[in-house]
């Protein structure tokens, strides 16, 4: 197969690309996502015309924010896209397109994309993390995306980690995501410049001079100015974090985890953190570890993903 086309449908934006057989995009286009689900598919079919324009193209892949079915056509709930509920969306598609389509959920899509020409060309059971907003996940199994019984396989946010911890939004309480992303970074960071302002000082001045001004990029930037409050608030995360990877390495024992997400650009302040406690629980049970790599896409790993999903 040549060329094919890879849509990345995120709640704000739509990313849509070109791509060859090696991951290279040729051509990229991006496109604020509409309010409704006829808008959002129209908006797709007219970026998949304009690509084509200059570029012959086999097959599209969507990657979509939401429960993908098991059957890969049919959105079954999208809180951020579209107000989608049982949607079509393949053959909605196709219909307007022309073309094959293959639907995937787009953490499952970046995780392919990272695997096949990111952090983690090479392995074959890999477990990818994005610590953004909240945590989510896919699973690479035997080379191939792990969906699970009903599709939603790889959601280790809302592991319990923590009995009657802090509620989430699924419902649940201790969830992993309350305490190992990026919100749960500004929390900490928050909390600890209310108890000892004279510390963050760095972190502060950021925030505008107050707890609550500080926003998830600023504890990055004042930590690697040395921050002491925005350090220790990162150790807190990667402690919590590593604890999280231990847990599914023992489920797992995945060859690589693909730390992605916003908040894995502060690197080294959570992986180094993250390791160290990675590795002490997992000495203490006589297992060998993963390797634990940021991924190298960025935001470009969904639409690639989706892009080499519709080779296949
Ligand atoms: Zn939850």
């Amino acid at each position: 197969m040549g060329l094919t086309i890879g849509v990345d449908i995120g709640g704000t934006k739509i990313l849509a690309g070109v791509v060859d057989a090696d991951g290279v995009i040729l051509d990229r286009l991006k496109i604020a996502t509409p309010k409704d689900a006829d808008g959002t598919a129209q908006v797709i079919a007219e970026a998949v015309d304009t690509l084509r324009q200059n570029h012959v193209v086999e097959a599209v892949g969507l990657g979509a924010a939401g429960f993908i079915g098991a059957d890969r056509s049919t959105v079954l709930f999208s809180a951020n896209v579209g107000a989608w509920v049982g949607e079509p969306l393949r053959d909605r598609m196709e219909a307007l397109i022309g073309l094959p389509v293959v639907v995937e959920n787009d953490a499952n899509a970046a995780a392919w994309g990272e695997v096949r020409f990111g952090a983690a060309a090479g392995h074959t059971n890999v477990m990818c993390v994005t610590v953004g907003t909240g945590i989510g996940g896919a699973i690479v199994f035997g080379g191939e995306l792990y969906r699970g019984g009903g599709g939603i396989a790889g959601e280790p946010g809302h592991m319990r980690v923590v009995p009657n911890g802090i509620a989430c939004p699924c419902g649940n309480y201790g969830c992993w995501e309350q305490y190992a992303s990026g919100s749960a970074l500004t929390r900490y960071a928050r909390d600890r410049a209310a108890g000892m302002p004279e510390a963050a000082e760095k972190l502060l001045a950021l925030g505008n001079g107050t707890p609550a001004g500080i926003q998830g990029p600023h504890v990055t930037q004042a930590a690697l100015l040395g921050d002491p409050v925005a350090l220790a608030a990162f150790r807190e995360l990667g402690t919590w974090l590593g604890q999280g990877l231990a847990d599914l390495s023992a489920v797992l024992d995945p060859a690589a985890f693909v730390i992605g997400g916003g908040v894995s650009d502060a690197g080294d302040l959570l992986l180094v953190p993250a390791l160290e406690t990675y590795r002490s629980v997992l000495r203490r049970g006589h297992r060998l570890g993963a390797e634990v790599v940021v991924a190298t896409l960025g935001s470009d790993a969904g639409l690639v993903g989706a892009a080499d999903l519709a080779r296949h």
